[in-house]
């Protein structure tokens, strides 16, 4: 900060403006932090939404650079955060060019693909699973590349399990890749223009159970803030979560051992400030890396975690917490409230259009349930895994316990019913294709 009198300024990178920016919003309000929005939405449109947001496009991450320095034509900045994998690159590269302390981008890009993450992660020593990176154009023999089942065939740049499929024998690996090509084909994704759309990541089948870990990175020290345990097997073919609870149940040695693992994986990738998210899987052979990614939990999600300051009686959110801490004001080491919480992202059953949620008031009604928000828009088409990437909702508890928590999810779970009735299929008129 350069005077007192001065707010500091942190540039928020983010694809949607939703719960999550509303929350940054009132957190940076109550500390009176000034924030900038960076998004990639219209760039035609001179400030539509008016808050202050400076357009860029995230897949040319240099350009975005280039752009966020001339707008902010030499203000000071204090601190860039990115919220979603999209932004992370192009946070990255400003932070860079306007000197803030961040991640390198190098480290960031390796994030961005699983494909790198998994040769870094090997070349590190780290337990990693044979990999293959396989193109789609004309899907080669699968017993020619070693392939051996079951395995995991995944996309390289996408995220949320979108696309990932596990397979147990060769009929049901050319006919995942067969999909997972058309899902990557699709207009939706084209437009997203991700690298490597043109071919897939095929890895081993890790067994085990898997937790989320949410970290803070401090000139490369790492803070666990929550390790979150996933009580539903999670062993395919495809990969929507489901129930997120903390504290974890896992013992203290297994708790170690996820640190330790989460510590180096961070230290292969380079990475060293700001928030951090991991996936690891947990097994007989130990804990293994899935994948991290230089960014907070994912939008609602953060809602599950709260963190105890020591004078205030209320908890403050995540948003807040990161907020602190890329200021460097007191609070940044606010641990987590003893509480155990819990998040349940409600899976979508059968592609379709949502036409009718019941037993919300119900679920709502759960003891330990805290909230409940339906994020699947009414009339709205919605795509069930692998081709899906979104939630109808989410459910979150509170209570002594991750045992109470989890039943809570469950229990709440079981008073919801979404109709979603199928899309007919329509020939595009130009295309021809269905
Ligand atoms: P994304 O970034 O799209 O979430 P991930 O690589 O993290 O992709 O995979 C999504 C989920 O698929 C993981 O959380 C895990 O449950 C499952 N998965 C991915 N790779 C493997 C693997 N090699 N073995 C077992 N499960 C896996």
């Amino acid at each position: 900060m350069n005077s007192p009198n001065v707010k500091p300024r942190i540039l928020l990178f983010t694809a949607k403006l939703g719960y999550q920016t509303r929350a940054f919003d009132a957190a940076a309000k109550k500390l009176g932090v000034e924030l900038v929005f960076v998004t990639d939405r219209c760039h035609r449109l001179d400030d539509p939404w008016h808050d202050r947001a400076t357009p860029v496009r995230f897949e040319a991450p240099e350009e975005a650079a280039y752009a966020v320095t001339e707008a902010l034509s030499g203000q000071h900045v204090d601190g860039v955060l990115a919220l979603g994998d999209r932004p992370t690159l192009a946070a990255a590269y400003v932070a860079r060019g306007l000197g803030v302390l961040h991640n390198h981008p190098a480290s960031v890009e390796a994030c961005r693909s699983k494909l790198r993450l998994r040769e870094v992660f090997r070349d590190a020593g780290l337990p990693t699973p044979w990999f293959r990176s396989v193109p789609l154009q004309a899907i080669p023999e699968p017993a020619l590349m070693g392939i051996t089942y079951p395995c995991v065939l995944k996309p390289i740049s996408l995220s949320a399990s979108q696309g990932v499929v596990r397979v147990n024998n060769r009929e049901a690996f050319l006919a995942g890749a067969g999909r997972l090509k058309r899902l990557l084909e699709s207009v939706e994704i084209q437009a997203a223009r991700e690298p490597n759309l043109d071919r897939m990541l095929v890895e081993e089948y890790l067994p085990g159970s898997e937790v989320a870990v949410e970290g803070l990175l401090t000139d490369g020290e790492l803070r666990v803030l929550a390790i979150l345990d996933k009580p539903d097997p999670l062993e395919g073919p495809y990969f929507e979560e489901t129930i997120y609870v903390t504290p974890s149940r896992f013992s203290e040695a297994e708790q170690e051992s996820i640190k330790k693992s989460f510590v180096n994986a961070t230290r292969a990738l380079g990475l060293a400030n700001g928030p951090v998210h991991g996936e690891f899987r947990l097994n007989e052979h130990g804990v293994w890396p899935i994948e991290v990614a230089a960014r907070p939990i994912g939008g609602l999600c953060a809602r599950a975690l709260r963190f105890q300051l020591e004078n205030e009686p209320a908890p403050i959110g995540l948003e807040e917490l990161l907020l602190r801490h890329a200021l460097n004001l007191p609070g940044k080491d606010a641990p987590r409230e003893t509480a155990a919480s819990g998040v349940l992202m409600i899976p979508v059953p059968t592609s379709g259009i949502l036409e009718k949620v019941e037993g919300a008031e119900e679920a709502r009604r759960v003891p330990g349930v805290t909230e409940l928000e339906i994020t699947a828009r009414w009339r709205d088409y919605i795509a069930a895994w692998p081709e899906g990437s979104s939630y109808l909702g989410f459910l979150f508890a509170r209570g002594e316990t991750p045992a109470e928590v989890e039943n809570a999810l469950r229990e709440g779970h079981t008073r919801l019913s979404f109709r979603l009735t199928p899309r007919l299929p329509v020939e595009h008129p130009v295309t021809g294709k269905v």
